[in-house]
């Protein structure tokens, strides 16, 4: 029996078949879900939109998270097409890849509200547009990763951001539960995406946690995607505001 039969999601921050976004685009997919989908820029479009098709929707929509009227427009579209919205995934992160080098403390003014801007506001922005349309309550979820509460190296700023973004959650999860809306940021272990591209030595980081995991396995779009779309199920509507890790465990180990 498909599980989320009749729920309708936006799937934010798919830039391939490698990205964490799609893997859980497949899995609520599979579950049923009817799904809309965002890009970021032209030349991603020609890569989303086949993938966007693959799993049944021509819902696909250009959209910058830093721009107010592209948002606008997002959020246009879909009450345009859909009654109801029962459940948003965010994952989106950017930073500029000198930041990915040398020292946290040479972080410009600049960067850092750009990075939190895209990486953590637009999550509270999606949250506040997104209400409107979630009548019958739903999830709201992103992408963390475990540099917000250790130092990781080179992650940096995004760090910074990534513990901004966590207490979010908790915040929203606090002002939206009593509309059925749960809020969650799913911290994977590392896997290589096109975001992760940008981040040096990320191999090194990569050995390290499938040799230190209890699991001594790297995790995949689809271990992520899987439990992402358990926390979008009814049957997941009493847990709420969590940093849910998948990452075989690694972040219990010193
Ligand atoms: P990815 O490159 O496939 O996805 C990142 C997405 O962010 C892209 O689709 C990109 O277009 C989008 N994006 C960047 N700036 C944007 C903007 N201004 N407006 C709209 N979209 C924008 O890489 P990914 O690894 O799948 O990243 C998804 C999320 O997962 C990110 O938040 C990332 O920090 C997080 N994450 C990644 C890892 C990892 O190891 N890859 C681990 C933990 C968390």
């Amino acid at each position: 029996m498909a599980l989320m039969a009749g729920k309708q999601g936006l799937i934010m921050g798919v830039a391939n078949d490698r990205s964490l976004a799609w893997g859980i685009a497949k899995a609520v997919h599979a579950e049923g879900a009817r799904l809309a989908f965002t890009y970021q820029g032209g030349a991603l479009g020609k890569r989303v939109r086949p993938l966007a098709e693959s799993v049944g929707s021509g819902f696909v929509v250009e959209c910058d998270v830093a721009d107010e009227t592209s948002l606008d427009q997002l959020f246009t579209a879909l009450a345009g097409q859909w009654e109801r919205l029962d459940f948003v995934v965010h994952a989106i992160g950017a930073t500029d890849p000198s930041a990915l080098r040398g020292k946290y403390v040479d972080t410009t003014r600049a960067n850092f509200l750009r990075t939190l801007d895209i990486s953590c506001f637009s999550f509270t922005d999606l949250a506040r547009r997104a209400l409107p349309l979630m009548t019958a309550g739903g999830s709201l979820l992103t992408l963390t990763y475990a540099g917000s509460e250790r130092v990781m190296p080179n992650y940096n700023v995004m760090g910074v951001a990534k513990a901004a973004l966590e207490a979010a959650v908790r915040y929203i999860a606090a002002e939206l539960g009593p509309k059925g809306i749960r809020v969650h940021a799913i911290s994977p272990g590392p896997l290589a995406t096109r975001a992760a591209s940008g981040i040096p030595e990320f191999d090194e980081l990569m050995d390290k946690a499938q040799s230190k995991a209890p699991s001594r396995s790297l995790v995949s779009i689809d271990d992520v995607g899987n439990a992402t779309a358990f926390l979008a199920l009814d049957g997941a509507k009493l847990i709420t505001g969590s940093v849910l890790y998948i990452d075989g465990g690694y972040h219990i180990i010193d």
